[in-house]
């Protein structure tokens, strides 16, 4: 329940529903349970952690994370469709607080060409959902979906009422990114005059970006009395993706005469952190300009900017760079730094790991970058730590290489690997066009694996000669899109980790798809 007059709005996230369905974007499940981890650490209040019904790794992942937080609310999909609905229950059943979000399409053109049902069936159906979900949970949301496009006067009546038999949220999504700010606040202002039970329940709102609207849309529905906002870190989603977090949460904070003073329960100061999880997990980098989270967010270039901002910080800045934690790069550690300081560092960083795993993970790793790089900066840190916590199951480890090189030679490489499952080491070596081309041409011979290259970039994670670079690509097998990443102070050992991570990724969906099957036939 909550008023147009409350202060407090609550925070959505379906980066691990709606997001991970960015094409490219899959996670495994240890990469979700590090993600739902992060949320609640960012203090979301609601976590939608899937569609349990799509299939058995969506269900298993639900039904982990349910397990694995505890403070948010963990939220699982469903059609108005009854086994739909008794997937998403089962999945949810062991959260702290579970909530299941029904939702069926309202919109004319979604009733006439996919569902080809009357107004009449449609409401009877939204009902009928919403007290299936009533009867396993107290926390059900409706979502008539394409509401945006959807008639004003119907909408009201299907909001009514799902309010009636029991929705304790509705949710009034732009599905397909086409509502306008004015449009938009006109729509829930329209629904609070209408719909007489509205006070009964929270009214959401889940934007989408293909105009470049969701974020605005999205403000400009809580200006109307709208309390919870659905979003996703880096706003990634469908398409274009959804409104970002990040974005909507630092609104409210930076322009409170704007929002009427409505706040979040969000950790402001860790949303760098887990912005960076995400894009690590899910490949998808984040653009230099994206507001609040990229990396030239912060950064001022024009003489005039910097001048004023190292004056007075907020002549050019209007966000303190620190409340987004984002703090200044600084040398911290070097080889002689011990366990302790490292381990300190770590937990400044907002890493939660246990003395044992920073011993026997990261230390070892560590030390060897300190010995190659002299120097140690925050970016080094993270970007070490971020390679091996979600270091993929690896079928080949990468051994050794050799690379001979030159203008008008023909580029050469060989490498060796261990096949992990029997310890074999294999060596091949192959020609290509450079030497980056050699090494994957190399690994193609020895494991048999061929992929298309679809991206391939490389940057440095800090400044100066001897600093880390990072390769990010994305490959294609079919239709399958996946994407990996490497860092080395070795721009081609940074490129054969981040081949040979795409696969190993590759070839562990593979085994997880065959698992499957045995399973169905069962
Ligand atoms: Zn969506």
């Amino acid at each position: 329940m909550a008023a147009k007059t409350d202060k407090r709005v609550i925070v959505f996230d379906t980066t691990l529903r709606d997001g991970e369905q960015s094409p490219g974007a899959s996670m495994n499940l240890t990469e979700k349970l590090e993600v739902a981890r992060a949320l609640e650490l960012l203090g979301v209040d609601v976590i939608e952690a899937g569609f349990p019904i799509t299939s058995p790794d969506d269900f298993e992942a639900v039904r982990a994370i349910a397990r694995h937080v505890s403070r948010p609310a963990v939220c699982g999909l469903a059609r108005c469709v009854p086994l739909d609905i008794d997937r998403a229950a089962e999945a949810v059943l062991h959260a702290k607080h579970p909530r299941i979000h029904v939702f069926l399409a309202t919109s004319k053109i979604h009733r006439q060409y996919k569902l080809r049902k009357a107004r009449g069936e449609i409401l009877r159906l939204a009902v009928e959902g919403v007290r299936r979900a009533k009867a396993a949970v107290c926390d059900v949301q409706f979502s008539p979906e394409d509401a945006a496009r959807t008639e004003p006067e119907f909408l009201a009546r299907v909001v009514e009422a799902v309010i009636d038999s029991g929705a304790t949220t509705v949710n009034i999504p732009d599905t397909v990114g086409w509502a306008t700010p004015e449009g938009f606040h006109a729509l829930i202002d329209y629904l609070f005059d209408r719909v007489p039970n509205i006070s009964k329940t929270v009214i959401a709102i889940h934007c989408h970006d293909d105009l470049g609207m969701a974020v605005a849309n999205t403000l400009a529905a809580v200006q109307a009395g709208a309390r919870q906002v659905e979003v996703t870190i880096n706003g990634i989603g469908e398409r274009a993706g959804n409104a970002a977090l990040e974005e909507v949460v630092m609104a409210f904070k930076t322009r409170p005469d704007a929002f009427g003073g409505c706040a979040t329960g969000i950790k402001t100061e860790l949303l760098h952190v887990t912005s960076r999880l995400v894009s690590r997990v899910t490949g998808l980098a984040v653009a230099r300009n994206k507001s609040v989270v990229g990396e030239n967010a912060f950064a001022h270039e024009a003489g005039i900017h910097a001048d004023g901002v190292l004056k007075k910080r907020t002549t050019y800045e209007i966000m303190d760079p620190k409340s987004v934690g984002l703090a200044k790069s600084k040398l911290v550690l070097g080889k002689h730094s011990g366990r302790h300081q490292f381990r300190q560092r770590l937990k400044e960083l907002g890493f939660r790991l246990t003395h044992k795993d920073v011993d026997t993970l990261f230390f070892g790793a560590f030390k060897e970058l300190a010995d190659r790089k002299k120097e140690v900066f925050d970016e080094d840190i993270v970007a070490l730590v971020e390679s091996e916590i979600v270091r993929q199951p690896e079928t080949w480890r990468l051994c050794g290489f050799q690379v001979a090189t030159g203008t008008g030679g023909m580029p050469t490489a060989t490498v060796e690997l261990e096949e992990r499952a029997t310890g074999r080491r294999l060596r091949d070596a192959a020609t290509g066009d450079g030497p980056v081309d050699a090494i994957f041409r190399a690994f193609e011979r020895l494991t048999g694996v061929t992929l298309k290259l679809e991206d391939y970039q490389i940057r440095s994670v800090t400044s100066g000669k001897e600093a880390q670079g990072e390769v990010r690509l994305e490959a294609r097998r079919g239709d399958r899109l996946i994407s990996a990443r490497g860092v080395s102070t070795d721009i081609l050992e940074a490129s054969a980790k981040a081949y040979l991570g795409a696969i190993n990724r590759l070839v562990a969906r593979k085994k997880v798809t065959k698992g499957k099957a045995r399973r169905a036939r069962r």
